[in-house]
């Protein structure tokens, strides 16, 4: 298998004023294709530090990608420095001049003498023609290696390695790496470790676990000559996975929302929500997804305690007895919200997001309550964590899923 290196270079990664987004999309076109990309090096705009990083990666592998510096202006100098270090003069293209001519009369801008800086390519190499700016990229051949320099633009990269480069990178191509995530949710990332453990030591595929805030992933991964065969190798261990952790598995890859959207769909059955500490972020995950109209009726986001008793219909009694955060008032606001919204099935969410400490209502203590006209289900969730934002995030998450567990039950008939 033949092994690839990144290298993305820009100062502002490393102020950490961007996200390397370019990087993770090209390590995930590269393993599509069979590639190994075995490390990613993010390097400021300084020629010397990119020189000797350049000539370690290139020594190691057989595909050095670069990205980001090969715009018009003076620190945009990955081309110079990888071509000074590979002996490669620079010369015009005639035709990436006229590219850039043609670029700035449509713009009507003026084209300056830095962007013809831009029709230097190196001499040999292959120019990548950029359609959608004016940094062209090149590939250059070193032996049996391959360099390739890609602009920093995502919406530049993205359309030239898809149609220009990976045609190029085809001779290195060599079957496929496939991976899927075995999602659970309710079960800690240890406890799910220890669980598999015995998995974890396959070479291929291999099983290496995940957390996120409120969720834990398996991440299989296979390496065969093509995606079918990758594909079965994976079948087996994700089938033994799904029955060692059992109701704990929401989804293979999909996300809760998803799944969420999902089973409702195959159900015929409609949602709402009741939301107090995640605001409205339930709301926001399903109705991010395409055909969420089908089977989303209405939020709630009662944050404050009369706005609880307004629109849910929570008692006075029940916020003086138990608070706000407490499983009494989880069950009143879910059963408000299925009976205001005139939905099959709805899902409450209270809880101390924090920050900020108190004994008896730690931040991380959240009550969910689920009803579906037959039975109203509750869950306490406590993350142990004085986070506001994982705690948000964690309460959004336990409320999905509980939404997935009640989706598939028989509910009563939704109230006149
Ligand atoms: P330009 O012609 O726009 O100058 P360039 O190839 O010189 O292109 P850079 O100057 O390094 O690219 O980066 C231009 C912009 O592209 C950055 O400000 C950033 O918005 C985006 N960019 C660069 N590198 C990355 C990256 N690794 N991930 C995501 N975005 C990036």
């Amino acid at each position: 298998m033949n092994v690839c290196e990144i290298i993305s270079v820009g100062t502002e990664l490393l102020l950490g004023e961007i996200l390397n987004t370019n990087a993770p999309y090209l390590c995930g076109a590269l393993a599509a294709m069979g590639i190994s990309v075995q490390r990613v090096l993010t390097v400021g705009d300084n020629p010397a530090r990119l020189q000797e990083d350049f000539l370690a990666a290139l020594r190691r592998s057989d595909i050095v990608l670069l990205t980001g510096g090969l715009g018009p202006t003076k620190d945009d100098l990955t081309k110079e420095t990888v071509c000074k270090a590979l002996g490669v003069p620079l010369v015009e293209d005639p035709a990436q001049r006229r590219a850039i001519d043609a670029f700035f009369r449509r713009r009507g801008g003026e084209c300056g003498y830095s962007n013809y800086k831009q029709a230097l390519v190196p001499q040999g190499g292959v120019v990548l023609y950029n359609a959608n700016g004016t940094a062209p990229g090149c590939v250059i051949r070193h032996g049996e290696k391959l360099v390739a320099l890609l602009p920093g633009p995502p919406g530049e990269l993205r359309p030239m390695f898809q149609q220009a480069l990976k045609p190029l990178l085809q001779p290195y191509a060599g079957g496929a790496i496939v991976s899927h995530h075995v999602k659970t949710v309710g079960l800690g990332e240890s406890r799910m470790a220890e669980l598999t453990a015995h998995l974890q030591d396959s070479e291929n595929p291999t099983v290496a676990p995940y957390a996120k805030e409120g969720e834990s992933y398996l991440r299989v991964s296979a390496y065969a000559a093509t995606a079918e065969a990758a594909e079965a190798l994976c079948a087996p261990v994700i089938k033994n996975l799904q029955s060692l952790l059992g109701d704990y598995v929401y989804a293979i890859d999909q996300s809760l929302e998803e799944t969420l959207l999902a089973r409702l769909r195959e159900q015929g059955k409609t949602i709402a929500f009741a939301e107090s500490c995640t605001g409205g972020a339930i709301c926001a995950a399903l109705t991010a997804l395409p055909g969420a109209s089908e089977v989303f009726r209405q939020g709630y986001v009662t944050y404050a305690n009369q706005a609880k008793q307004e629109l849910l219909g929570v008692t006075p009694n029940t916020l003086a007895r138990f608070g706000a955060v407490s499983e009494e008032t989880a069950i009143e606001m879910a059963e408000g919200a299925r009976a205001g919204a005139g939905a099959d099935l709805a899902v409450a969410v209270t809880g101390v997001a924090g920050p900020g400490q108190s004994e008896a209502k730690p931040a991380g203590l959240i009550w969910l309550a689920a009803c579906n006209g037959k039975r109203t289900v509750t869950r306490r969730l406590d993350t142990g964590r004085n986070d506001r934002t994982y705690n948000r995030t964690a309460a959004a998450k336990a409320a999905l899923a509980l939404g997935i567990a009640m989706a598939a039950e028989d509910g009563g008939l939704v109230p006149a």
